[in-house]
């Protein structure tokens, strides 16, 4: 016979940021609330594994402290975060480039001395773009006009050579794209946080930013390993052929399970990214330093556990280096070839510990993005999560916050479904 769970004012599809920040904002106005998530942790995209003593986030990521809705809702104490070196290394050319931020590093600003990184009306044009990012309010940002983030760097006066060798080569690991066609606003909204914030990583993995939510959610509330097969009039039915009863539904999956779940959605193409963690016998870099390839034939490589020494082993260097896109047959190879120039070390011996592919890891954000939609599907139906807003912890936070609001807003109403 199969289980008939309680009756609850809204059951939450999916324990991943959107889920977890919805579910709060609702118990947190008294509305009795369930979370179903397939897998058996909270968390989704952002999760660590633990293995032989090492910490493997599924796909490398940054946290960034400056997101208004990090700030809103952790305890950034509590994560014992470890900051990576402000700015980053650029290996172009067959050189390392040391790209600085001279607010942060005024001491170091020489590295920023006209010619030596771009020529100087591009430094100043960057300045005035910066400068525009960082103060003006967050409202007029949205207001700008929308083209795609290479268009908006050449308006802003940066030169096609520069975006190529300094400016790409980290957007791309931020976008998980090389053409630099994502949305501009979004581009101005993510540089913003970068320049306001700290890029960090916690002391126990990135996996423990949504474990710290899950926390602090009434005890009860989430129940794992439990898969929503489809959603019915009255709620939801789960692959054991459980029900759960509510009285409205917010599925906070990924989009294309969304798109599944609820009719009439649309499924935004999406980006693959894939992560090498690597052993070395010796640190390549000691610094906890992001390198880029101009190149392109890696998006981002750093040592782990020089940034956050409880990543590995006491003693063991853990590197981290991502590309774009699947694993294949010999890739690996060419991505220690590659580690092997860029960091002037030899990387022959370094023990591959595993490779992590993450398919649809982010929407594709492409102009016109809208950064925030309703989530509204039907009565009673909702949807949120990072495809809704940005790809990013801020925007499935965000997310997840809005759906909360407009169920709560129904609810209250006496509506839904
Ligand atoms: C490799 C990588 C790097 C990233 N780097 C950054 C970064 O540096 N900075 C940044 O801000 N953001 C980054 N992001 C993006 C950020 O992690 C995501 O935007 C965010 O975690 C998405 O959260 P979400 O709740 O919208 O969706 P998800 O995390 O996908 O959560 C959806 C949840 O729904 C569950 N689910 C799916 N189907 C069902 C079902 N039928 N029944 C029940 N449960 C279901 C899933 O198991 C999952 O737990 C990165 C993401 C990846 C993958």
């Amino acid at each position: 016979m199969h289980t008939t769970h309680h009756p609850v004012d809204v059951l939450v599809v999916g324990a991943g940021l959107a889920g977890l920040a919805c579910a709060r904002d609702l118990a947190a106005e008294g509305r009795t609330v369930s979370i179903v998530e397939a897998s058996d942790a909270p968390g989704g995209r952002m999760r660590t594994d633990r293995r032989d003593g090492f910490l493997l986030d599924r796909g490398f990521q940054v946290f960034n402290t400056s997101y208004p809705q990090v700030r809103r809702r952790l305890d950034l104490r509590a994560l014992r975060l470890h900051p990576f070196t402000p700015g980053l290394l650029v290996h172009r050319g067959g050189s390392l480039v040391r790209v600085v931020d001279p607010s942060r590093r005024p001491r170091e600003a020489g590295a920023l001395r006209p010619g030596r990184l771009a020529p100087t009306r591009d430094l100043l044009a960057l300045g005035r773009l910066t400068a525009a990012d960082t103060l003006l309010p967050a409202p007029l940002l949205k207001r700008r006009p929308e083209r795609t983030t290479r268009t908006a760097l050449a308006e802003a006066g940066v030169s096609e050579h520069t975006v190529d060798t300094l400016l790409r080569p980290f957007l791309s690991g931020v976008f998980l794209e090389d053409g630099l066609e994502t949305s501009s606003r979004v581009f101005h909204l993510v540089w913003r946080s970068l320049v306001r914030g700290s890029l960090c990583l916690p002391a126990e993995g990135i996996g423990s930013v949504p474990a710290q939510l899950a926390r602090n959610l009434p005890p009860g509330t989430v129940r794992y390993g439990a898969p929503v097969a489809e959603l019915t009039p009255a709620g939801a039915l789960l692959d054991d052929g459980g029900e759960h009863p509510a009285r409205a539904v917010v599925v906070a999956t990924g989009p294309r399970e969304a798109a599944r779940l609820l009719d009439g959605l649309d499924v935004p193409g999406t980006r693959t990214v894939t992560t090498y963690y690597h052993t070395a016998a010796v640190p390549p870099l000691d610094e906890p330093t992001l390198l880029v390839d101009a190149a392109g034939r890696f998006l981002n490589s750093c040592v782990l556990s020089r940034v956050a020494p409880g990543y590995a082993p006491r003693g063991i260097p853990l590197v981290s280096t991502s590309v774009l896109g699947g694993d294949r047959p010999g890739r690996e190879r060419e991505v220690r070839g590659a580690l092997s120039e860029a960091y002037g070390a030899d990387t022959g011996h370094w023990e591959l510990l595993a490779a992590c592919t993450v398919e649809d890891a982010l929407p594709a954000m492409p102009p016109p993005w809208p950064l925030s939609r309703g989530t509204r599907v039907s009565p009673g139906r909702y949807v949120c999560g990072d495809h809704r807003a940005t790809g990013s912890v801020q925007g499935a936070l965000a997310s997840g916050a809005r759906a909360a609001r407009e169920v709560l807003a129904d609810l209250s109403r006496g509506g839904t479904a």
